[in-house]
């Protein structure tokens, strides 16, 4: 049995209601009724919120289920302190009024950190010096003498004054202003009081060495999170350090998740009568690739070694493909006793029957800039080894 129910009915929910049911009743009538969008309802906004406000707080629904209105006006035992129908209104917006202070962590310190592809391959730590704030040891955080603060008498401690400003007859705007006795701080203090270490901030700025392990198959734009590391302050969980991995572009391998690309240039000779090749692995061992006898290797094509790609993340023993994209140059020309040899060695090409009015036309290399933008026209060639994976043997 409640005394009263005024207050109840106000947001429009029953006594005994979940406190879900609360937020939900005062969230829609305050956006009714906020002096934005209803100036002349300022009487209903300052009610609903009053009504929030006491229900919403476990110790002045008390008071008000027992003895009404009335005994929340007479005040004592915290029911008399209310925040302005503005304040409550951001508190409930910006992430919720009850859970607003248990949330409160200072903030979190971002590094990006350059790696190369090997420290990505191979696993590193790397020791990271940083600026940071950390509580003064010398006042325990206080910024002074015990009992030397003082919650500001002008904000009560809130660090902002709310002002009402008559804008026409019959129509006043409020506004909040930072506190210039406290300058936004909610507390002030005797200069003398003042702690030397901190200068009553509270908190000093510290130089700190991190080791940081970089793990192996962690990848471009990966995360790595120090929690608790980061800044300090007062009555706040102290901030996380997020480190971002920036992977530097490398001269031989690109990385494509799991797998490495490379390429190879091969001369014509190599990829018609095979080629031996050595490459050099991002932990330094050397690798020895070569085709297959009688095996004749396409310009622009893909073969991959399975096990030579980048050591998966968590599971580094496992890898993905090493995958090698082959551009096979070509003479510029041959002497004719060459041609007339090498056609003798090669398949033969097909007879043409010329048609009896066939026109003669030239044939001219096509100029650099209008080839590239032909290449530009043709989104086929960007899309990179994907499309040529069934060519990759396992050998
Ligand atoms: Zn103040
Ligand atoms: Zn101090």
């Amino acid at each position: 049995m409640v005394y009263e129910t005024t207050f109840y009915d106000i947001l429009g929910v029953q006594p005994g209601c979940s406190s879900e049911e609360l937020k939900k009743a005062y969230r829609k009538l305050a956006l009714k009724y906020h002096p934005d969008k209803n100036p002349n309802e300022g009487e209903k906004f300052k009610q609903i919120s009053m009504a929030y406000e006491v229900l919403s707080d476990p110790e002045k629904k008390a008071i008000y289920d027992e003895g009404g209105e009335a005994a929340i006006k007479k005040g004592g035992s915290g029911g008399g302190n209310f925040h302005s129908p503005m304040d409550l209104f951001h508190m409930f917006f910006n992430g919720g009024f009850s859970e607003r202070k248990r949330e409160r962590q200072a903030k979190n310190l971002i590094h990006q950190m350059q790696v190369t592809l090997e420290d990505l391959y191979n696993g590193t730590t790397r020791k990271l010096a940083l600026q940071k704030n950390v509580i003064c040891d010398m006042c325990d955080g206080i910024g002074g003498k015990k009992g030397a603060v003082h919650k500001c008498a002008p904000c009560r401690g809130t660090g902002v004054i709310t002002k009402v400003q008559k804008i026409a007859p019959g129509l006043v705007q409020q506004y909040e202003e930072r506190c210039r006795n406290c300058r936004g701080i909610g507390e002030t203090m005797d200069e003398k009081d003042r702690c030397r270490e901190c200068n009553g901030h509270k908190i000093v700025r510290v130089r700190k060495m991190l080791v940081i392990d970089v793990h192996r198959g962690m990848r471009d734009e990966q995360k790595i999170i120090v929690q608790g590391e980061g800044d300090q302050e007062p009555d706040m969980k102290p901030g996380d350090i997020v480190i971002v991995l920036e992977e530097k572009a490398h001269p031989i391998f690109k990385r494509h998740n799991d797998d490495l690309i490379m390429n190879i240039e091969l001369q014509l000779t190599e990829a018609l009568c095979g080629f031996q090749k050595v490459i050099k692995t991002l932990d330094g061992r050397d690798l020895l690739i070569q085709s297959n006898p009688g095996e004749v290797i396409k310009h622009n094509g893909y073969k991959c070694v399975y096990g030579e790609g980048m050591p998966f993340y968590k599971t580094p023993s496992d890898k993905g493909r090493l995958l090698i994209h082959f551009q096979v140059t070509f003479p510029d020309t041959l002497s004719i006793e060459t041609v007339s040899e090498i056609r003798k060695l090669l398949p033969q090409p097909p007879n043409v029957e010329l048609p009896e009015d066939v026109e003669h036309v030239e044939l001219v290399t096509v100029r650099q800039e209008e080839s590239r933008r032909e290449d530009d026209e043709d989104y086929g060639h960007g899309a990179g080894p994907q499309v040529r994976m069934h060519q990759c043997n396992s050998s």
